[in-house]
């Protein structure tokens, strides 16, 4: 089994407000259709979708005032219609895309997810559909609610269900000696060991340029995976062809975790 993760910045215009990347979620639906059937689960991201709802709200720190409970509400919402847009898509290419939603099955405490039953996203697979699930506004034990990121729940979906590979999909190549749409001379790095990447001060200073520190939060909630054996590779969904080859196993530019 494997997990597709679509970032925000794949399938939306991350500066345009509430904007789907309607030709890459098209184009990348069909690359999952050519890869051939599989047991598949895709995860997407907010991107301009989610992340000003949630900002202007601060839904990711828990309640503190009446006012939030619309822009939980309304955050939600807005990923279920972007949701839909993936979704049909996919049903579009061809594949049977089900749409399950994180609210109705995950509790988080602290923004971590601590009550959630798997099985639903299981049986779904066992029934040879392809569950899509998104980053929501989600329950949360301690805050009364939260946001949970798609990458966290990538990655707990990948070590609850036995995924053997997850595949982030990002606007860039992979993981860069710093960031790439900041610094021209910054290099792919192929492999990255998260053993050595502790150490190395100078590259967790290079990834933490991105001010929403996009990038380490994803290496941190990615590098679960990583850390109990599973394969983990971050390529660049946005080129066309990318993800249809890391899907059949071919050699693309990317960044392989490792533990
Ligand atoms: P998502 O598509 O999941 O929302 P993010 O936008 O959070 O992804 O993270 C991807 C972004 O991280 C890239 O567009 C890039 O600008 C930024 N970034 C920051 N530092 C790095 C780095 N060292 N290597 C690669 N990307 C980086």
């Amino acid at each position: 089994m494997e997990i597709l993760k679509l970032g925000g910045s794949v399938v939306t215009k991350k500066d345009l407000p509430k904007t789907p990347n309607t030709e890459a979620i098209k184009r990348l639906a069909s690359e999952v259709a050519l890869a051939g059937p599989r047991r598949l689960v895709i995860v997407h991201g907010g991107g301009s979708y989610g992340h000003p709802l949630a900002k202007e709200y601060d839904i990711a720190a828990g309640y503190s005032s009446p006012r939030q409970l619309a822009g939980f509400s309304m955050t939600h919402q807005t990923m279920v219609e972007l949701n839909g847009i993936v979704v049909e898509a996919l049903l579009d290419a061809g594949i049977p895309a089900v749409s399950i939603a994180p609210s109705s099955f995950i509790v988080t405490e602290d923004r971590r997810i601590v009550d959630a039953d798997f099985s639903i996203v299981s049986r779904a697979l066992d029934s040879n559909m392809v569950p899509v699930l998104y980053g929501d506004a989600v329950l949360d034990s301690a805050r009364k609610f939260t946001i949970l990121s798609g990458d966290q729940l990538a990655a707990r979906l990948a070590t609850e269900l036995g995924a053997t590979r997850v595949i982030f999909g990002v606007d860039v190549d992979g993981v860069f000696t710093a960031n790439p749409k900041l610094v021209k001379e910054a290099k792919l790095i192929e492999e990255l060991s998260l053993s050595k990447m502790r150490g190395m001060v100078r590259i967790g200073e290079a990834l933490s340029t991105d001010v929403t520190g996009g990038m380490l939060g994803k290496i941190n909630e990615a590098g679960a995976a990583a850390e109990v054996g599973i394969e983990v590779q971050l390529v660049n969904a946005l080129k066309p062809g990318v993800v249809n080859a890391a899907l059949r196993g071919d050699k693309v530019p990317c960044t392989w975790l490792r533990r």
